[in-house]
This record gives C-alpha cells, structure tokens and sequence, in this order.
C-alpha cells in the first residue's frame, strides 16, 4: 500500500441509498477519499441453480438499472458520485487497488446467503494480499442482528409469532444514521463508468411498467392497510416498498421512524402497526437464512386452466410483480396441488420479480411448501375459495385472463363447472380458448357455484378499482402518460409520497 492519503472503496450491493447506510458514514468519517461503488456482477445474470432460467428479468433488470441511476444522482448532490463497473467485486475492487495505490479500507454490508458470502470471502482474500483493512456491517433489516433476544443464532424460534413476540418485548430499533449532507471525494483520476443499458445484458422490457403501478400504489393505502393489503387489484391496496427495500434503496429502520412520527404525532392505529408487523416478516426471514445457511436452497404460462392461479400467474410475467395474497396461493397451488419442486417456483419467481429478495424468497417458498418455518404441516390454500373471498366478483382474473371475460361474477373461478350452454354463452371453449384445469382438487367442489359470503373480503370502492383495472388492462399508456414521461420514480420521491398520505390521513 502506497500513499498517505486513506481511501475507502465502500462497495454497494442491496443497500443502494445514501440515507442511513453505515457503509458510507464509516468512510465519511475514516477515509480522505470515498469510493461509492456498485459492480454490475455477471454471475447474476446467469442461469439459476435448478432450472437454468435467467436469474435476472426484465423487470428486475429494469429497476437496477434505474435505483443505480437514482443513487449516482443523489450522491452527485452530495459532491460524490457512484463509481459503476462491470465485473466480479472482488476482481473490481482488486483492480481498483492496483490502480489507485491509495485504498486503505474497504467496506461493505454483510449479507446471509451463500453466493454474497463468497463474494465477501473473495473480498476478504484480496485485502489480506494488499494489505488492506476489511471494514464490514449488517445493515439490511429493520432489527440488527446484534440486538436480536436469540443469540447465538441457532437459538433463532422456527415459529414467525415466537420471533415477532420475542423481539417486540426484548428488542429495540436502533435509531437512523445521520449522513453527511456533503460526502468526501472519489480519489484522484478515478472514471465514474456508465451505467449500462437494458440492450448491454440482452433485454428489453415488457409492455407494462411495473414501477407505473408502483407509484400509484400509495395513494390511499395507509388509511386501511390492514383491510386492503390482502388485494389483488389496483395500486393502492399494499405499500409496495418491496422493490426498494430490497435492493436496499430504502432502509427499513427510515420506515419504521416515520411511522413513529405518525404514531406520536397523530394517532398509532392498526394499519400503521401492520407495516411494521410485515416488516418483520422480512427480517425474520433474513435471519433465517443466516440461521440455516446453504440449507434453505434445496407454472410460467398462466395456462393451468385454474383461473385465480392463470391470473396471478400472468400479472407477474407481464409486471413483475404479484400480491402476497397470489404469491402464497399460487406457491400452495405449485406445491400441494401439483405435487411440483418448489425450487421450480422460487426460481420462476426468482427471475421475474422486480422485489426478488433471495431469503424473503425462498424463506416464503419454503414455508409455502411446509418445509420451512410453518408450524401447520398440513396448509394448504384452496384456490376456489381463496378466489372467492380475496376476488369475489371475479374482476382480477377478468382483468388477466381476458378469454374468460365472459363469464359473469364468481363463475369466473371455475369454468369447468359451467354448462356447455353458460360456457358458450359466454364465448369460452374449454380445452381450445381455454384450458381445462390441469388438477382439480377434491375440496374444492364444496365453493363450486357458492357466492362470495358477506363479510368476505369484497373491495370497499369497487367502482374506483375496477376503473384502475380496466385502466391498467386496457391501456398501459393511460399509465404511463398519467405518471409524466420521467419513468424513473426515485427512491426519496417514493418514500415522501408514501408518508405525505400517511401525514395527510
Ligand atoms: C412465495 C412467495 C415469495 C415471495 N418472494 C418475495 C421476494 O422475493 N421479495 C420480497 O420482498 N417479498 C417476497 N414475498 C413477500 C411478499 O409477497 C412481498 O413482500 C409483498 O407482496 C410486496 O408488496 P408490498 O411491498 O406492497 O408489501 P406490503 O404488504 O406493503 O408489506 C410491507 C413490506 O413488508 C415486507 N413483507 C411483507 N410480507 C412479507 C413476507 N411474507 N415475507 C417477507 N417480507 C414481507 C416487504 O418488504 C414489504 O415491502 C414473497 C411471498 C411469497 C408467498
């Protein structure tokens, strides 16, 4: 190591925001230089482990390349900027300590699964060559690692409710770093890169775009997050911080005191709880991972002839996104309804979702295929059923599966159960304009012809929800114009947005 001036490579992986990020507050305050850096890795756009599908999509793709962009803006206002190369971090890194002859310390967030700990052990490797100090932090869930009531890890509860009580009597969030508002110098003579573009990886995106229903989702949400959050349709019912929170563009702890705010400020109500409650969720899976380690890694078309299924299916090709309520159906549905290898749908999910998170999941499929962290061996989802309460009107799955758009109401859930009068009535030929369902499960005759119950969940304005499906359906550019022709929809744009309705309610 030559040089007296320090500086510090701060390498940026899912934690892709300026605000609360340890990674560079220590630099900012250890190094004379900082080196903010995201490596466009390629083994991430290789195939994935069992079913070689790309492991990253379009949509993914899409948002990556769009947070890199947000994150260089944001840290250029700050007097730095986002150092961008394509490569292996640890080749990157070694590279850059050849080249700069100055770097004294590299830093990073340390992650839970295998693929990101060999990175962190390569990283290692070549600091120990150079002579250079590994500065390392955890820093991508809501509680730290640290401060959980289970140590050592293996003490971590197999039961979701076990964790969340333990840590909601035993444990406490820690509050947010306070960043610099101008941060220190890239070193001397260093290129910035350019960020890459969708054709560079041999991709182009779909019709929709799913950062269109992103930005729509927050309108009205905190008012009735608990009632809403298990919909389906529309842009309102759920936060959608799932995308930025995984890729770290939005540090849960942020969440959590803004709704702490609120909470003093105004009035703590269930539905403020219930984001934090979800939040939870995710952090218990990251711990998971780290509890178990390698371990956790052990219906593409939307043409199974299930319609709730097809429909799920399908939002999530065409935007790379899906409720939770469809994620934990169609999980259930692929697992105990088709016998199928659950790794099929992790890996499916793997390479579509914009929100993919490797232990939210697999923890999630793991669960969904009760071999994971679910105490109920015998869980499974009843797809009529689940369509009956959570689309009682069949309006989401007439939104997807517009072959079907025929069939009136709740009908709509099992064509099969038609008449050949009703069914040609409505225009569907099973077995040609549709598929017959590929597996029909004995319990669900009983919801066959049965109308959605009172009291099930039925949407609370379904005028506005269907006119926001139709919308969606009928005309991706009724979105896209009505979003202002700038697609990106920054980090802090998304988080002002989402807690101005939380102040405003
Ligand atoms: C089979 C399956 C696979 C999944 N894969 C992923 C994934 O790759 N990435 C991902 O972020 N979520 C995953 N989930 C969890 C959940 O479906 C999504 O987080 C949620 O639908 C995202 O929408 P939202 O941000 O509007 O969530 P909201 O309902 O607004 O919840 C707020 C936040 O809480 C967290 N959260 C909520 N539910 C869960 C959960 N069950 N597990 C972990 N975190 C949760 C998310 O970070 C979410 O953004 C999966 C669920 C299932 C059943």
């Amino acid at each position: 190591m030559s040089g007296t001036a320090g500086t510090a490579i701060c390498l940026l992986r899912c934690d892709l925001r300026a605000h609360d990020n340890q990674v560079l507050h220590w630099a900012q305050h250890n190094a004379d230089f900082v080196i903010p850096l995201y490596c466009f890795d390629p083994r991430h756009y290789l195939g994935t482990h069992c079913y070689r599908l790309p492991k990253t999509g379009p949509h993914r793709l899409r948002f990556l390349l769009e947070s890199v962009k947000d994150l260089r803006e944001t840290l250029k206002k700050k007097g730095s900027t986002l150092v961008v190369r394509k490569g292996k971090p640890e080749d990157v890194v070694c590279d850059l300590i050849t080249q700069l002859g100055s770097v004294t310390a590299v830093v990073f967030h340390e992650e839970a699964t295998q693929e990101e700990l060999d990175v962190e052990k390569g990283l290692c490797q070549v600091c120990r060559q150079h002579g250079v100090k590994i500065q390392t932090f955890w820093g991508s869930t809501l509680y730290h690692r640290d401060d959980l009531p289970f140590r050592p890890i293996d003490r971590l509860p197999d039961v979701y409710t076990h964790f969340r009580k333990g840590l909601e009597s035993g444990a406490k969030v820690r509050p947010t770093l306070r960043m610099a508002a101008q941060l220190k110098p890239l070193a001397p003579g260093l290129e910035e890169g350019s960020i890459p573009t969708m054709e560079d990886f041999g991709q182009k995106v779909t019709y929709n775009n799913p950062l269109a229903i992103v930005t729509c989702a927050v309108k009205n949400l905190v008012a009735s997050y608990k009632e809403t959050r298990n919909g389906l349709v529309g842009m309102d019912y759920s936060t959608k911080f799932a995308p930025w929170l995984a890729l770290g563009c939005i540090s849960p702890r942020y969440i959590y005191e803004q709704i702490q705010k609120y909470e003093r400020e105004r009035t703590a109500n269930e539905s403020t709880y219930w984001v934090l409650f979800e939040l939870l969720w995710r952090d218990y899976f990251r711990f998971v991972a780290l509890k178990y380690g390698r371990r956790i890694f052990s219906l593409r078309e939307g043409k199974t002839g299930v319609p709730f299924v097809d429909a799920n299916m399908r939002e999530l090709s065409a935007t790379g996104f899906m409720s939770n309520r469809g994620r934990q159906n169609v999980a259930s549905f692929l697992t105990k309804d088709l016998g199928l290898d659950w790794r099929m749908g992790a890996e499916w999910f793997e390479y579509l979702l914009v929100d993919y998170d490797v232990c939210s999941n697999y923890g999630n499929w793991l669960y969904s295929a009760g071999i994971g962290n679910d105490p109920r061996e015998n869980r499974k989802f009843n797809m009529i059923k689940q369509g009956l309460d959570y689309d009682g009107n069949g309006d989401y799955v007439r939104l997807w599966v517009p072959e079907l758009q025929g069939i009136k109401g709740a009908d709509i859930h099992t064509p099969w159960a038609l008449s050949s009068a009703a069914l040609s009535q409505a225009g569907v030929t099973l077995g040609e304009t549709y598929p017959q369902p590929v597996v029909t499960a004995p319990e669900w005759s009983r919801h066959i012809h049965q109308r959605p119950r009172a009291g099930h969940y039925i949407w609370t304005k379904p005028s506005r929800r269907i006119t926001e499906s139709v919308r969606l359906e009928k005309s991706s550019e009724i979105i896209e114009s009505n979003l202002s022709p700038n697609i990106t929809i920054s980090t802090e744009c998304h988080i002002q947005s989402f807690f101005k309705q939380l102040q405003e309610w």
